[in-house]
């Protein structure tokens, strides 16, 4: 049987440069010989293609170490350039700053963390990381002009195709604020600025679920959100907020009266979130102000905040059965400041899940505690600048000489 392997999704036959590298990057082709061989272009095109992405910096070609058993001149073999082709990875949280730089493969050339607070304002906070980024490049001895894009996750619901934060309830200040229109005039790059709950869920998948194509990241922290990756990408819903599960009522009576900052009550955050349990133990003349403490106690086995984190983990496993039914991913991915103490909050979750989703639904589902941990965030951010620096269309958007990357 003759024909080209299906190694790509849309039906028409890879044949753009960008489309070229796709498949070098995906590991779907390794040499010329490969790429004609799977987008049927002539020799002669493939080498046009090729050259230009070795011209433009985003490929090397390397001789084969040995020789191939036929006796002929082994193939060279195609790789991503990363030398001098870096992004960076921005993760603004309630009270800290990360920044991370990475080269385009994904490896981490240093990373920088700040306690700094996001009420602070976005000229305070993103001077401090455009400081930051210079002094990371310039550690690692490369110029600005190497940094080929920008990926932000910030604490609040975000307009991605802006990149705007819209009405983040704990980021005074940052309403509409033009986050790309800021790295674009200081770097002339394009940023990519996303809620961080789903930069996390992007970060879990690729790096440590790659194999799922459908997977929940549930943050359980001060507040509660999810994370949603659907064949592969991250579904954002119409308006960019999907996923916004803290505020899902949770049932009992008790629960139903527990006042949320939404101004509702007996929101599924109100009841498990780290803000909520920590009032909870100061009201029983325990030190807790935030998660944090929560987690101390549960460490040091007080059983009052042992019995809360399970009971939020039942409350949060409540919730996503329904999840579970609605969406059937085979992974979940529990993650957030109490993942710290996982035993006692996958316990809970577990226990509400099988109980109450269907068979169908669960006999290959996975509940796992996160991998990436506190890297989520940051990592997931400069996930999404990798794959829009390499996406076919922006790299043959390079190679046709336009600008701003
Ligand atoms: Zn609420």
């Amino acid at each position: 049987m003759s024909g080209a392997p299906d190694h790509h999704l849309s039906s028409a036959p890879p044949s753009s440069p960008g489309e070229v590298l796709a498949l070098l990057r995906t590991g779907a082709a390794a040499t010329r010989a490969d790429i004609a061989r799977i987008t049927g272009l002539a020799r002669s095109t493939v080498s046009q293609r090729v050259d230009a992405l070795i011209a433009h910096g985003f490929l090397i070609e390397a001789g084969a170490e040995a020789g191939d058993s036929t006796g002929g001149r082994p193939p060279r073999r195609l790789h991503l350039r990363t030398r001098e082709h870096v992004v960076a990875g921005v993760d603004l949280g309630a009270s800290h700053c990360r920044v991370a730089l990475l080269d385009i493969a994904g490896v981490q050339l240093a990373l920088r963390e700040d306690q700094l607070s996001i009420a602070d304002g976005p000229s305070s906070i993103l001077g401090h990381v455009e400081r930051t980024l210079h002094a990371l490049l310039d550690e690692a001895g490369l110029d600005p002009a190497s940094l080929q894009s920008i990926g932000v996750g910030v604490p609040g619901p975000v307009e991605f195709t802006t990149g705007r934060p819209v009405d983040p309830p704990i980021m005074p200040g940052w309403h509409q604020y033009p986050i790309p229109e800021f790295f674009a005039d200081r770097f002339g790059v394009r940023a990519l600025v996303d809620n961080d709950v789903n930069v996390m869920a992007l970060a879990e998948q690729r790096r440590a679920f790659p194999d799922t194509r459908y997977l929940l990241y549930i943050k359980v922290g001060t507040g509660i959100g999810c994370g949603i990756v659907a064949d592969g990408r991250l579904h954002r819903g119409a308006q960019g907020s999907a996923g916004d599960i803290g505020h899902i009522r949770v049932g009992d009576s008790r629960q139903e009266a527990a006042p949320c900052r939404c101004g509702n009550s007996g929101c599924l955050e109100a009841v498990a979130g780290g803000a909520a349990l920590a009032r909870e133990l100061s009201d029983l003349g325990l030190d807790a102000a935030s998660s944090r403490d929560v987690v101390r106690l549960v460490k040091s086995g007080n059983r009052d905040a042992v019995r809360m984190v399970r009971e939020a983990g039942r409350a949060v496993g409540e919730v996503l059965a329904g999840l579970v039914n609605f969406f059937n991913p085979d992974t979940v991915v529990v993650g957030g400041a109490l993942a710290a103490v996982h035993d006692q909050l996958l316990a809970g979750v577990r226990e509400a899940v099988y109980r109450r989703s269907h068979p169908l639904a669960t006999h290959v589902l996975r509940i796992e505690p996160s991998r990436t941990g506190a890297d989520a965030a940051v990592v997931g951010a400069a996930i999404l600048a990798i794959e829009h620096a390499l996406s076919p269309e922006q790299v043959d958007r390079v190679l046709a000489g336009a600008s701003p990357r």
